[in-house]
């Protein structure tokens, strides 16, 4: 089940006290954000334009129970991990195409790039700081590194839970296959 989770800290205008919200005046606020469907995107989004400090509430996404890496997150899959923060991990590609070759993906499942971006921004971002973190910790950041998000059937997306794949350590080619 998901989970609304506001992050105001209890400044907000409204009252409460900040966590995790059943119900209350900000869920009246921030409207219906579904829990049941386990493959809708979350909400991260400033819901008092006019309060002085940011106001975000946060879904957090259920598990899918069909997706690969759902399972690794939960660790019912092995993976070599090799960077992890609170809301994204980083583990090897189980088919390198490259001498490094680190999917970096949300712990929280989005099917894709276009979900993810349009969901949480900032969770995005981290994925983005953690692929550069891999490629530095690969010793792949100075000599450059690719940073891929199939998008899509037609684009060779085969596990719908967005990753970034994190390529290096050889010259690569323009334009990809
Ligand atoms: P996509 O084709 O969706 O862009 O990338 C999926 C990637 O996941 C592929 O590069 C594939 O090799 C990788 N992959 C598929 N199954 C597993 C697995 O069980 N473990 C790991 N570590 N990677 C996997
Ligand atoms: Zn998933």
């Amino acid at each position: 089940m998901s989970r609304l989770v506001c992050l105001c800290l209890g400044v907000a205008p409204g009252g409460h006290t900040g966590g995790e919200l059943s119900a209350g005046p900000c869920t009246t606020k921030v409207g219906a954000t579904s829990s049941q469907d386990t493959t809708i995107s979350a909400v991260s989004r400033s819901w008092w334009p006019n309060a002085e400090s940011h106001h975000t509430v946060r879904a957090t996404i259920a598990p899918v129970a069909d997706c690969l890496f759902c399972k690794i997150v939960a660790g019912d899959i092995p993976a070599e991990r090799v960077a992890e923060s609170s809301r994204t991990v980083a583990f090897r590609d189980i088919n390198p195409q490259a001498p490094t070759h680190v999917l970096v993906i949300p712990k929280d499942h989005y099917p894709d790039l276009a979900s993810l971006a349009s969901s949480d921004a900032d969770l995005l971002a981290e994925v983005a700081v953690q692929a550069q973190q891999v490629a530095e910790a690969e010793g792949i950041a100075a000599g450059g590194y690719r940073v891929v998000f199939n998008t899509g059937a037609e684009a060779g997306q085969t596990v719908f839970h967005v990753h970034a794949h994190v390529l290096g350590g050889r010259r690569m080619a323009w334009p990809p296959g």
